[in-house]
């Protein structure tokens, strides 16, 4: 059976599989979502960014009144998305004008903070001074300064919904005849259809007024200028690396239910884990593990001998709210459940693991995939 995923968050708050990607057969998730906030005390979210649904053609989304508990909250559509969906109407990914033209693209949505581009030209040419270049000129700094450079230390923000039209139709039309040295046009006749549906998405781009969406997590030293090193919330760019990171943790393309659920739970942990750690900005602790039971364990020891507990930014997990989670919501949607029971069939692994004498478990986070079982109780193929 094909299944969708579905995931919510920065750090993974939710991820389940449902039969369509249908926002009817998102409810519970959404009540769940909005009903832990809720007891948790937190503050409702402002902004939810997706890959789809931004907007119907005679109103707001689907995806509004879907968390309706969230009262007020904007949806916006995730920029790279939008990008890729224009990207749909270039000849192929490989023609020569090709990366120039999602640049401009990129450039009609986008605008650089004068004050943090300043910055950083004001480090760049302090930096090429002492290498040694007395008076480096506009171009070679521009020219040093990496897109790495610019995404770390300076913001940037939407050009609005008219600027951004007015800019994008005016490349088209720059670009209309333009093509590579064998006469290979780069836009395709479908550029006008897709630009037409695509066009009125500019407005669900655009920054939510008043939502700070960059945080300031340190400073860095260049060239004397002290920078700001940035991280910045827009869009759901973190959930594609976790795409990616699901691809991993999960070997090969079919797995039966049991395993799927206890490779899925177990990945969103150890990218959670890593994530907290990440917002933090923390040192990597000289002992490395996810498995929450033995940090505990060891911080309880080396408190009791008053020693500072090695997992400084260690927390306890909240107790669990009974939301479905992965296969679970799959099996409450159509009705089918797991062939066995599949937390004690978990917890069977972990005690297997337990037996065996391990004193502190070092992992990487990559760790090598491991072989599946080959009794398949149900076969699920997932499309990210
Ligand atoms: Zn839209």
């Amino acid at each position: 059976m094909a299944a969708w995923a579905t995931n919510v968050g920065n750090e993974v708050l939710i991820t389940v599989l449902t039969e369509s990607e249908s926002a009817h057969g998102l409810e519970p998730l959404a009540r769940g979502l909005v009903d832990r906030y809720r007891r948790a005390g937190q503050p409702r979210p402002l902004v939810l960014y997706t890959d789809r649904d931004c907007c119907t053609q005679d109103g707001p989304s689907k995806l509004v009144a879907l968390f309706e508990g969230w009262e007020g909250m904007t949806v916006r559509l995730d920029i790279w998305h939008f990008m890729r969906r224009i990207a749909v109407g270039v000849t192929s990914e490989s023609h020569p004008l090709y990366g120039m033209f999602m640049q401009r693209i990129s450039g009609c949505i986008f605008e650089w903070d004068a004050d943090d581009h300043r910055l950083l030209q004001q480090a760049k040419r302090a930096m090429l001074k002492d290498a040694g270049i007395a008076s480096p000129s506009e171009s070679a700094i521009r020219k040093a300064i990496t897109r790495d450079e610019l995404a770390l230390h300076c913001r940037r923000r939407t050009r609005g919904t008219e600027a951004t039209v007015t800019a994008i139709e005016t490349l088209l039309l720059a670009l209309a005849d333009a093509t590579d040295t064998l006469g290979v046009p780069l836009l395709t006749d479908e550029m006008t259809l897709i630009w037409a549906e695509q066009r009125r998405h500019v407005a669900c781009l655009q920054d939510p007024p008043g939502v700070a969406l960059y945080s300031v997590t340190g400073t860095l030293r260049k060239g004397g200028v002290q920078l700001p090193v940035l991280r910045c919330a827009r869009g759901t760019t973190s959930l594609e690396s976790f795409h990616l990171h699901l691809a991993r943790f999960i070997p090969g393309t079919s797995a039966n239910a049991t395993n799927f659920q206890a490779f899925l739970l177990d990945g969103i942990t150890r990218w959670n884990a890593q994530r907290s750690r990440d917002a933090l900005d923390a040192p990597t602790p000289r002992l490395r593990t996810f498995d929450v039971q033995l940090q505990h364990t060891v911080n309880d020891l080396s408190r009791s001998l008053g020693l500072p507990p090695p997992f400084e930014h260690f927390r306890m997990p909240m107790a669990y709210t009974g939301e479905a989670i992965g296969i679970d919501y799959l099996f409450r949607q159509t009705g089918s459940s797991f062939p066995v029971d599949v937390n004690a069939a978990i917890d069977e692994g972990f005690e297997d693991l337990a037996e065996d004498e391990v004193t502190v478990v070092v992992q990487e986070a990559d760790s090598t995939p491991v072989e599946l079982p080959t009794e398949d109780d149900l076969d699920i193929k997932v499309r990210y």
